[in-house]
C-alpha cells in the first residue's frame, strides 16, 4: 500500500499514519520527523533546517527531494509506505510521481484529512510530547491522569518550537499557498479521497480505513 497523507498542520497526519503503520506494517515516512532528527545532530545542515522550521517556512525542494529519494529506496519501503508531510509543493508532487513511475510503483491513494481551523489551532497549541516515551499528548484533549502521570514519572511535556501562535499562523498561510493546491493535483489523477478529520483519533481512523477500503 503506497499512500500520501495530505492535510493542514494539526489535521492529524502523524497520529493516523502511526495507527496505519501499526496495523499494516508499512513505514510511516514523516519528513518533519526526519528533519527534526537532523536538527538534533547539530550539524551545519541541521542548524539551517532548524531556522527554516522555526520560522514556519518550507525546506527547499532540492533538499527534500534528495531526502525522500534516499528514504524510499530503502528496503523497508518495498511493500509500501505512508508519506506524512510530503509532498508539500507541486514540484515535490511531480518529482514523487516521476520517482514512483521509474520504479513502476504508483500511489494507491491520497488521503486528505480535512478539519476546521479552530480545531486545528487547538490541536497545535495544545500539542505536547512526553519526554520519556515520545508519546503525543494534548493539554486540551488528553485525559488529565495521563498528563499528570508524565510529571509524576519525572518527565516533561515538551512543546514543539514551531507550535507557537505566530508560527502556526504562518504555517497555515504556507499550507494554503503551497500545499492545498495538491488536492486538485491528485483529484485530477483520480487518487484523492477526503476524510473528515474532526473528532477523536479512533473515530478519524475508522473513517480513514473506510476511505482506503
Ligand atoms: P511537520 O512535522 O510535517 O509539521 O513539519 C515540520 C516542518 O518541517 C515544516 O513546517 C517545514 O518547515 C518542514 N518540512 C516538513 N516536510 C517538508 C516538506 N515536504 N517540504 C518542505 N519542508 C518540510
Amino acid at each position: 500500500m503506497r499512500i500520501v497523507l495530505l492535510g493542514a498542520p494539526g489535521s492529524g497526519k502523524g497520529t493516523q499514519a502511526k495507527k496505519l503503520m501499526a496495523d499494516e506494517h508499512i513505514p510511516q515516512i514523516s519528513t518533519g520527523d526526519m528533519l527534526r532528527e537532523t536538527v538534533a545532530t547539530d550539524s551545519p545542515f541541521g542548524r539551517k533546517a532548524e531556522a527554516v522550521i522555526n520560522a514556519g517556512e518550507l525546506v527547499s525542494d532540492d533538499i527534500m527531494l534528495g531526502l525522500i529519494r534516499e528514504r524510499l529506496g530503502r528496503a523497508d519501503c518495498a511493500d509500501g509506505f505512508i508519506l506524512d508531510g510530503f509532498p508539500r509543493t507541486r514540484e515535490q508532487a511531480l518529482d514523487l510521481e516521476k520517482l514512483l513511475d521509474e520504479t513502476n510503483a504508483p500511489l494507491d491513494a491520497v488521503i486528505l484529512l480535512d478539519a476546521e481551523l479552530d480545531i486545528l489551532i487547538k490541536r497545535l497549541t495544545g500539542r505536547r510530547t512526553c519526554s520519556l516515551t515520545g508519546k503525543l499528548l494534548n493539554i486540551y484533549f488528553s485525559p488529565q491522569e495521563e498528563l499528570d502521570a508524565v510529571i509524576a514519572a519525572g518527565g516533561q511535556l515538551i512543546q514543539r518550537e514551531d507550535d507557537n501562535e505566530e508560527t502556526i499562523r504562518h504555517r497555515f498561510d504556507v499550507y494554503q499557498r503551497r500545499t492545498e493546491p495538491l488536492a486538485d493535483f491528485y483529484r485530477q489523477r483520480g487518487l484523492l479521497r477526503t476524510v473528515d478529520a474532526a473528532g477523536a483519533a479512533d473515530e478519524v481512523y475508522a473513517r480513514f480505513r473506510a476511505a482506503l477500503a
